[in-house]
């Protein structure tokens, strides 16, 4: 690329594809002609239903109202994760979004908490998380703030249909000028000098041009492995599960606002209600279980009827080993999996596109943007590797090899010494700007049964009653706001009912 830029070309109408034309057109679109290429007969993944936080900033950035959205893709409200069996049997903890207590002076609030039990209280973490609260009681509703105090009030995400989401985002992206070409493309064309792309071919004789592509071709990734031949880095001796049934199913009795990640023998399920279904599946590893035992673990933990037969989809935990490589850039499942255990593959699309919009090759080439990008990405996938072999690798289950393989498997150096960290001080520091704040590490490695053996002594300057009353009031002040706020089935009712 040595010429500026004009011509964009996106292959793949999928969630990555339809973000990554969404973004674009608004914020690049007056000097950008965008073109996405996609084929209703392969069709897209089809699953992916469950969001964090940070897609609230995704969607403000596009104008969208956030109550047409979630009427939009049969969407609900998801204040956190919470997961069953997965430290010992019979566990069940939640990751919750938003704070838990509040800081005390320059002392994270566990550490106060851990000075009160080592005195003797016996309250829980999540005594002190207003999501938390919420989240159990079935409720919700909008609050930046618990009225009259300093506490942070909801944090939320959604859990949606992607592929209504990836609808919903193709109207606004088409009415803002992005071009749609149907079709199914046979191969790409790459130019000898440069090594640059210069079009893609369809298999009715069409070809697409372009000066810059993005590959958001799915698992397939077209352009970034088929054609550049950019490899992949085989993450499964760390995330050795490597596929998934899926079913969707009538929604239970409650429509709760959080996730549910339930583990079995040989991988966990999850279950996500939207408004109109629930989305279920059973992530697994294939080496323990086949794919009939695992299909049967998932149907018989549905809480309503299957609405469809269940599907198996194949993976490979890793990542592309770059991510943006001549005039090409890999958004979506094409730049690498993570299962989605903490929701994090639609949050990567957003990160994936966000970057490039913030860092787009306006003049053409520009080695320097592209070897940031690909820093940047690679330090994000590598700290939510991490995130995830934890919850997998802090676990005492005793009844099954596949939990055992996982309790005693090598892990990454830089989890091996965040977990050392805190089990020797209680101290857990955000590393740069990765995606998970400390407070998710502490719900983590305390949920999973980490227990550290000290903790800060700044947490001593509150003890005895004043602490005592300190947390009773935190406690009193998060139960009896949670416990007033109107049920989620109401809020849903009242706000953004699907086909109204
Ligand atoms: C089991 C499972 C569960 C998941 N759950 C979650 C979750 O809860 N939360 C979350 O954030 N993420 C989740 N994900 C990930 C999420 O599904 C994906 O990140 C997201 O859907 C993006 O997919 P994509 O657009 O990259 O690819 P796809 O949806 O596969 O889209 C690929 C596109 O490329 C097009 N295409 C491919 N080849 C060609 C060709 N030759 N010619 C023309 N077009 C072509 C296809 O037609 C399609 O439009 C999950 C993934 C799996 C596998």
């Amino acid at each position: 690329m040595n010429t500026p830029v004009r011509k964009v070309v996106i292959v793949g109408g999928g969630t990555a594809g339809w973000m990554s034309a969404a973004l674009l057109v608004k914020m690049l679109g007056h000097r950008l002609d965008i073109t996405l290429v996609e084929s209703d007969d392969i069709g897209t993944v089809g699953v992916g239903e469950a969001t964090i936080p940070p897609i609230q900033v995704f969607n403000k950035a596009l104008g969208i109202d956030e109550d047409a959205f979630l009427k939009a893709t049969g969407g609900t409200i998801k204040l956190g994760i919470e997961f069953e069996n997965w430290g010992a049997e019979g566990d069940r903890y939640m990751h919750a979004f938003g704070p838990i207590g509040r800081q005390v002076g320059m002392s994270a609030f566990h550490h106060v908490w851990l000075q009160a039990r080592g005195e003797g209280d016996t309250s829980d973490l999540w005594d002190y998380s207003f999501n938390h609260h919420a989240a159990k009681a079935d409720r919700f509703t909008r609050l930046p703030q618990i009225p009259s105090t300093p506490l942070e009030g909801l944090v939320y995400a959604f859990h949606f249909d992607a592929g209504l989401y990836a609808r919903f985002l193709r109207a606004g992206a088409e009415g803002a000028g992005v071009k749609r070409v149907e079709g199914i493309i046979t191969h790409a064309n790459v130019d000898g000098a440069s090594g640059n792309i210069t079009s893609v071919s369809l298999k009715s004789g069409e070809s697409v041009e372009g000066d810059l592509f993005i590959d958001c071709s799915g698992f397939r990734a077209l352009l970034i492995g088929e054609t550049l031949g950019i490899g992949y880095e085989d993450w499964t001796h760390w995330l050795p599960c490597d596929r998934a049934v899926a079913v969707p199913a009538e929604n239970g009795a409650r429509m709760r606002p959080y996730t549910q990640s339930i583990a079995h023998k040989a991988g966990w399920q999850w279950r996500i209600p939207l408004q109109h279904r629930a989305g279920n599946g059973h992530v697994f590893c294939s080496d323990y279980i086949s794919d009939d035992e695992a299909t049967g673990v998932l149907m018989a933990n549905l809480e309503g009827k299957a609405l469809a037969d269940p599907r198996v989809i194949k993976f490979k935990t890793g990542r592309r080993n770059s991510f943006w490589e001549k005039n090409c850039v890999a958004i979506g499942l094409s730049s690498g999996f993570m299962e989605p255990l903490e929701s994090t593959s639609i949050h990567l699309i957003q990160t994936g596109i966000v970057r490039l919009v913030q860092m787009f090759p306006t003049m053409g080439e520009e080695p320097s943007l592209r070897a940031e990008y690909n820093r940047q990405l690679a330090f994000e996938y590598e700290r939510i590797r991490d995130f995830i072999i934890l919850h997998y690798h802090a676990n005492t289950r005793t009844d099954s090899d596949f939990w055992r393989a996982c309790a005693n498997m090598n892990v990454p150096e830089s989890l091996k010494a965040r977990i050392q960290l805190f089990e020797e001080s209680a101290l857990i520091f955000r590393d740069g700007n990765e995606l998970f704040a400390e407070v998710a590490w502490l719900q983590v490695m305390w949920g999973q049964g980490i227990r550290p053996r000290a903790h800060s002594p700044l947490a001593s300057n509150l003890t005895g009653d004043r602490l005592k009353g300190y947390l009773r009031d935190l406690r009193t002040i998060m139960e009896s706001h949670a416990s007033k706020l109107p049920a989620h089935t109401d809020f849903i009712r009242t706000h953004c009912a699907a086909g109204q």
